[in-house]
């Protein structure tokens, strides 16, 4: 091959060698390197007649891309803290010497948002531009078609549109990839969309219980799933829990869902999430609770221990079935609503404090393709935004607050009915409470500041004098 290639690709492990092959199918040529030069040789070697070219070192690799030169990372990323430095650092700091002005570099790893800060204000001062992109859809997604969320100056969005735009998911037509905002503001987005992921997938985890609790078999579940899926709560994670719970394992014919050790394993996006969360003051509950059952599930040890020393109720499920699944439908609907309405709002409040300019119903309009948390309720979302961009909570949107009336009896009742029976619904529960207490006018907090007054003199404003007054009162002494 002659010509310089379009886009250049480094980190030939499962999500790079999928992504390139994506964006060779849309007629860009593609060159790859990888550290590990045999992989490189097995991938060209597995795909003859494609218009990619394969390069031994990263000189090679570099002088074959046209220029401004476009060149995607795709490694192992886990720098955090500010002096963290990465295998993706590692590759920024070989290529620097050989790009030219105004070359693109694009990270499309999971990395940490203030990493990708750091890099784009790095890079700028080398001349070089960046662009931290989040990549959503796993092996399959970057195959076909991924929800792309893209951070950094809008002018180097501009030139990587046409790639980008080509290889995403489409959705009626449109494409699931926007730029996000400037600087980290794409690997934030992807960021929470992992947190919404991990309260999305424990939800269902918990209806799952329930069923389970009751007496269905995994058939009988499997169909319940493969039935959601064709209604309101269509879904790739509900489509793919009905899939995983029809196998069987081929070594003892058992389903092989209950083959499976309940120990869950995570990654850390859902952690920086909740840390986020923290930072800015958030309600993000139902993903809290999500990111806290991995936790716990993983100190397998200890529970199976505290299972034959602390007692609970034995489990009665008298509902009849198909009344079960649909109050199990209701209560993990509305949970996810808000699920949904607290990664909107820490994204939202994110977006203020860094002046990111976010479009939250552009956002959820490029998660209706591509990427694990798909569903057909991100149709919702995104009118929901398209009508009010200046939506204070997405439960107050006219379509949510109405599913959230009709579905709140049925949710009461699973969540008391699993309480009754022990059964752990963290998420399900966490998303009540946060309902309830958002909904509240008058919250238990006129006791709090009146015990924080008590001990710190923190004083506190009272209901009948004017708003920003504030008050202390000489309270007994306790010894
Ligand atoms: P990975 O297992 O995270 O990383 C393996 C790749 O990194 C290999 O190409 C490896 O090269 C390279 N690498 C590691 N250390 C290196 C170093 N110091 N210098 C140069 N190269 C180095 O691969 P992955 O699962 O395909 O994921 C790639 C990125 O996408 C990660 O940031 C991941 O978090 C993100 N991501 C993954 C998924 C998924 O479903 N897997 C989904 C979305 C995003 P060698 O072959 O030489 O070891």
């Amino acid at each position: 091959m002659s010509q310089k290639s379009d886009f250049g690709l480094i980190g030939l492990a499962v999500m790079g060698q999928n992504l390139v092959l994506n964006v060779e199918s849309r007629g860009f040529q593609v060159s790859v390197f990888n550290r590990t030069t045999a992989t490189t040789d097995e991938f060209i070697a597995k795909h003859p007649g494609k218009k990619l070219v394969g390069a031994k070192t990263l000189e090679e690799f570099v002088q074959s891309l046209a220029t401004p030169r476009k060149i995607q990372i795709m490694v192992k990323s886990n720098a955090v803290k500010d002096s963290d430095r990465d295998a993706v650092d590692a590759v920024i700091e070989q290529l620097i010497p050989l790009l030219e002005k105004d070359d693109i570099v694009i990270d499309g790893g999971n990395s940490y948002y203030l990493t990708t800060e750091r890099r784009d204000k790095y890079l700028a001062e080398k001349g070089l531009r960046f662009i931290g992109a989040g990549v959503s859809g796993g092996e399959e997604g970057a195959r076909k078609g991924p929800s792309i969320m893209p951070g950094g100056p809008a002018s180097t969005w501009e030139v990587m549109k046409p790639i980008f735009e080509s290889i995403s998911a489409k959705v009626d037509g449109e494409p699931c990839v926007i730029h996000i905002g400037t600087g980290g503001a794409g690997h934030y987005v992807k960021m929470i969309h992992n947190g919404i992921e991990y309260g999305d997938m424990q939800l269902i985890c918990e209806a799952y219980n329930i069923f389970k609790a009751a007496g269905f078999t995994t058939d009988e579940m499997a169909k319940v799933f493969n039935d959601w899926n064709e209604g309101d709560m269509q879904s790739y994670l509900i489509q793919i829990t009905g899939k995983a719970l029809e196998q069987k394992d081929p070594e003892t014919g058992k389903s092989i869902v209950e083959l499976i050790v309940d120990k869950a394993g995570q990654k850390g996006t859902g952690q920086w999430t909740l840390l986020n969360a923290a930072e800015n003051a958030v309600v993000i509950s139902t993903i809290n609770a999500a990111v806290e059952a991995r936790i716990l599930s993983s100190k397998k040890k200890a529970r199976v221990a505290a299972s034959k020393e602390l007692t609970g109720p034995t489990v009665n499920i008298t509902t009849e079935k198909a009344e079960l699944v649909k109050k199990v439908h209701d209560a993990l609907y509305a949970s996810k609503v808000i699920s949904y309405a607290q990664g909107l709002d820490l994204i939202k409040t994110m977006g203020e404090a860094k002046n990111w300019g976010l479009d939250l119903g552009r956002i959820a309009s490029i998660w209706r393709g591509g990427c694990i948390i798909r569903a057909r309720f991100l149709n919702k979302i995104t009118d929901a935004y398209r009508e009010n961009a200046e939506l204070s909570n997405l439960m107050l949107a006219p379509f949510f607050k109405d599913l959230l009336s009709k579905t709140q009896q049925n949710w009461r009742e699973i969540v008391s009915l699993a309480t009754l029976n022990g059964i752990p619904v963290p998420a399900f529960s966490a998303s009540l409470g946060y309902y309830d207490s958002y909904r509240a006018e008058r919250l238990p907090a006129n006791l709090l500041q009146a015990q924080r007054d008590f001990f710190g003199a923190h004083t506190y404003e009272r209901t009948d004098k004017p708003e920003g007054e504030f008050f202390h009162t000489e309270w007994p002494e306790v010894i």
